[in-house]
């Protein structure tokens, strides 16, 4: 479903991101990406929706090689893609049910489409109940649940999160990892970044450990 071939990511300011990585996930994988803070992990994530292009190097999505992909196909791909960040990113001048429809919104759905595919995804993570609210009126455990609604409400075969626990408490990190674990059990492949070593060593899970640039187990 995802695979990098030799990717190298260098930067003209900082160097290397990263050498030399290679790595598969079959279709339905849960994978963790590790590391310590600057050691590639963002940046590893950044290159599949092609928000960075590689160096050098080969990443395949879903069979399709997405090196050469011009600008007017890199929205298709990313449809492809669930993302999910640290700090979700939300909307704050937008209701919880607009924020989760709007790539829907953007895709050209009918109002009656979105507003079933909205509420399904809010039902999903628990929230089906506050889709008037603001996002400042939640808690931070629910504002990241908004954000796994909004990544999934186009049911995405890949969920791509960035230290999406990095601002919540263990419980929550827990739920939210639930939240997880549910979606590849119906068969979506995950690649999830985290340093929260604790949360992740009770799951028997693949993980790629990255350090300075390189990976150094799982690849
Ligand atoms: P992590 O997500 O594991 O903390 P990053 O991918 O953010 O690691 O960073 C890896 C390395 O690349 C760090 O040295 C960081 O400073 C550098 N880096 C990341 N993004 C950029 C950028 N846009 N420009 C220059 N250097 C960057
Ligand atoms: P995180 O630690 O949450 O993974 P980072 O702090 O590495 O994220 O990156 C946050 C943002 O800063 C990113 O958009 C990244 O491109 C940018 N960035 C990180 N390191 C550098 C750097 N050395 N030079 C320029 N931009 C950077």
């Amino acid at each position: 479903m995802l695979e990098f071939q030799n990717v190298t990511k260098r930067y003209s300011e900082s160097g290397d991101a990263l050498s030399e990585v290679s790595f598969a996930l079959e279709p339905g994988e849960l994978a963790f990406l590790t590391g310590h803070s600057g050691a590639g992990k963002s940046t590893l994530l950044r290159l599949i929706p092609v928000i960075e292009r590689p160096t050098r190097g080969k990443i395949v999505l879903d069979g399709q090689p997405i090196n050469r992909l011009t600008q007017r196909e890199i929205p298709f791909l990313r449809r492809k893609l669930g993302l999910i960040f640290q700090d979700y990113r939300l909307l704050h001048d937008r209701t919880v049910f607009d924020n989760v429809a709007l790539p829907l919104a953007i895709a050209g759905y009918s109002p009656v489409e979105i507003g079933r595919r909205v509420r399904a995804a809010l039902d999903k993570v628990g929230l089906l109940r506050k889709e008037k609210r603001y996002p400042k009126g939640l808690s931070g455990g629910e504002q990241q649940r908004v954000g796994i609604a909004r990544a999934i409400v186009h049911k995405p075969p890949v969920i791509l999160a960035d230290e999406p626990t990095g601002n919540l408490d263990p419980e929550l990190s827990a739920e939210i990892m639930g939240l997880f674990r549910e979606f590849n059990a119906v068969g979506v492949t995950l690649l999830i970044a985290t340093h929260d070593l604790g949360l992740i060593s009770r799951m028997a899970c693949r993980r790629l450990r990255l350090h300075q640039g390189r990976l150094l187990e799982g690849g």
